[in-house]
């Protein structure tokens, strides 16, 4: 029996696990807390750069020794690809919840996004140190929002901890690791390697590099790699920690370098032993694109109302969640297209090409506005920059653009009609006329249509108004008026002249 437990352990997969949840409910500092707990000297030391992920180590409360795979990539970008490939970076997620606040927006969002994806997690009650802290009234606050922890009348698991302190890490790292065990999908590590791309950026010495999450199969020397229409072979490849990488399985992280272009965030990679099937692949994955139905949509693009966005952000996961958001936006009339995307602060450049866009937004992300940028924003005809650190933030901008930038839905109604029942005198331009209003109101600047035996002949403005010969605004429905009226052709007795307006529907 022990035996089997041991083999099992053994062959147990390494969880990769992404924290998500409200902002400012202790998600980055639960993650710097495991990494500087869980990680050897030698690893820390070793994590140079951000790649996105890292891996650490766990003794489980019944003495195994586990490895756990982290996604450090802040909020929805973990799920990026969740959105995209329906298939996910983590199998695992820690949903954060701060045990003085209870359930706010993101929590909610973040839910629904595990739950329609189907990814198995725990609730983490986090800030549980704090003097304010009520982890049952954290437990009501999700039941009220049906999200139904152990206890109170669901199944969702859920622990208590401090990133501050520590407490409770170790619990919840177990339970992360059973909940993996309970869900795993065996993995084949005989075959060749896929799975997803967490981050893509350039580097200036190592080139284009991208770090990988494998969900399936051994990655080793020798192989190339195909993500979307981007090809790379072996040839730098890093763990999570800096050290030379030759093989890796199931739930590891891989840092490869050598890219000949940049591969998408969330895009699902594939390794191949044979470079010419990876190039091959590579080939048909851009004959694909240029099949019909792309070239349909992107006419149906160009027909919309194009709202071209200037992005300027920290980093390329940012930069991924804004594209991820943007491509979710938009309506039949308008489209949020990112026109150019960078990383760093926004310059005066940025400004320059901004206003040689028509339409353009430029946006900032978790970046500040260079001093001859702000000056040049200021300046007339120069373009508003808008800064946001959190996505939902701005989300609800650009869904505030998309409103005021819809072309509106007009139609015409008839404000007043009237029949003309008198000529009393006519110059070239204009005539004295008397009439009676039919239906609505005639008033002094109105311009009118002219109705000759139901068809529309010319078209005339109000001059002057009189009732009596006392000149006046306004006549209603039923009364008889005088009228200098101005007309493109002269108007005749029994013509109806018409007053249209313009209404938003
Ligand atoms: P995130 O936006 O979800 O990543 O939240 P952060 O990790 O940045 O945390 C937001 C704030 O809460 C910071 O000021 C943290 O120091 C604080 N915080 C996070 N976790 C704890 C905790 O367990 N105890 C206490 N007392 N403060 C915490």
């Amino acid at each position: 029996m022990l035996k089997n437990v041991v083999i099992l352990c053994f062959m147990a997969k390494q969880p990769v696990v992404a924290v998500v949840g409200h902002v400012d409910h202790g998600k980055s500092t639960l993650l710097d807390c495991i990494r500087k707990t869980n990680t050897t000297e030698k690893e820390a030391g070793g994590i140079t750069q951000k790649i996105g992920a890292y891996e650490v180590g766990h003794k489980t409360s019944d003495g195994n020794e586990r490895r756990i795979t982290f996604i450090d990539t802040p909020g929805h970008e973990a799920f990026s690809c969740c959105r995209k490939n329906a298939s996910c970076a983590a199998d695992i997620a820690i949903l954060v919840v701060a045990a003085d606040e209870g359930a706010k927006p993101q929590t909610i969002e973040a839910y629904s996004i595990l739950q329609k994806n189907k990814i198995p997690f725990v609730i983490a009650l986090t800030k549980t140190d704090k003097p304010n802290a009520d982890a049952e009234r954290t437990k009501q606050s999700l039941a009220e929002k049906e999200i139904f922890v152990e206890g109170y009348g669901g199944n969702i698991p859920v622990a208590t901890v401090s990133a501050k302190s520590g407490n409770g890490v170790s619990e919840l790292l177990d339970l992360v690791l059973l909940l993996s065990d309970m869900n795993e999908k065996h993995g084949n590590k005989k075959s060749t390697a896929e799975g997803v791309v967490l981050e893509a950026h350039r580097s200036r010495t190592k080139g284009i590099c991208a770090t990988l999450i494998i969900k399936n199969g051994t990655l080793k020397k020798g192989h190339t790699l195909l993500a979307g229409s981007a090809l790379s072979g072996l040839r730098i490849a890093e763990d999570f920690a800096g050290k030379p990488l030759t093989e890796a399985t199931n739930g590891k992280v891989a840092h490869v370098c050598g890219w000949n272009e940049l591969p998408s965030v969330g895009e699902t990679f594939i390794a191949y032993e044979n470079k010419k099937e990876a190039e091959e692949a590579a080939r048909m994955f851009i004959e694909e694109l240029k099949r019909p139905h792309v070239i349909k949509e992107k006419k149906e693009e160009l027909e919309k109302l194009t709202v071209p966005l200037l992005v300027k952000a920290d980093t390329f996961g940012s930069i991924e969640a804004i594209k991820h958001e943007t491509e979710r936006l938009g309506n039949e009339k308008v489209l949020i297209k990112i026109a150019s995307a960078e990383l760093g602060n926004v310059s005066e450049n940025d400004m320059r090409l901004a206003e040689s866009i028509k339409n353009s937004v430029v946006i900032g992300f978790n970046v500040e506005v260079d001093a001859p940028a702000r000056k040049r924003s200021q300046q007339s005809g120069g373009r508003e920059v808008h800064l946001f650190d959190i996505i939902y933030r701005l989300t609800e901008f650009l869904d505030e653009e998309i409103k005021k930038r819809t072309p509106k839905e007009t139609k015409e109604e008839i404000a007043g009609q009237a029949r003309i029942i008198k000529i009393f005198s006519e110059t070239k331009q204009t005539q004295v006329v008397g009439g009676k209003v039919l239906a609505g109101t005639i008033a002094l600047g109105n311009e009118f249509r002219i109705v000759r035996r139901g068809e529309h002949i010319g078209t005339g403005k109000i001059k002057e108004l009189q009732k009596m010969k006392e000149k006046i605004r306004e006549v209603a429905e039923g009364a008889e008026f005088g009228a200098l009226a101005a007309h493109s052709i002269p108007l005749a007795i029994s013509d109806i002249i018409e007053v249209v307006k313009t209404v938003e529907v």
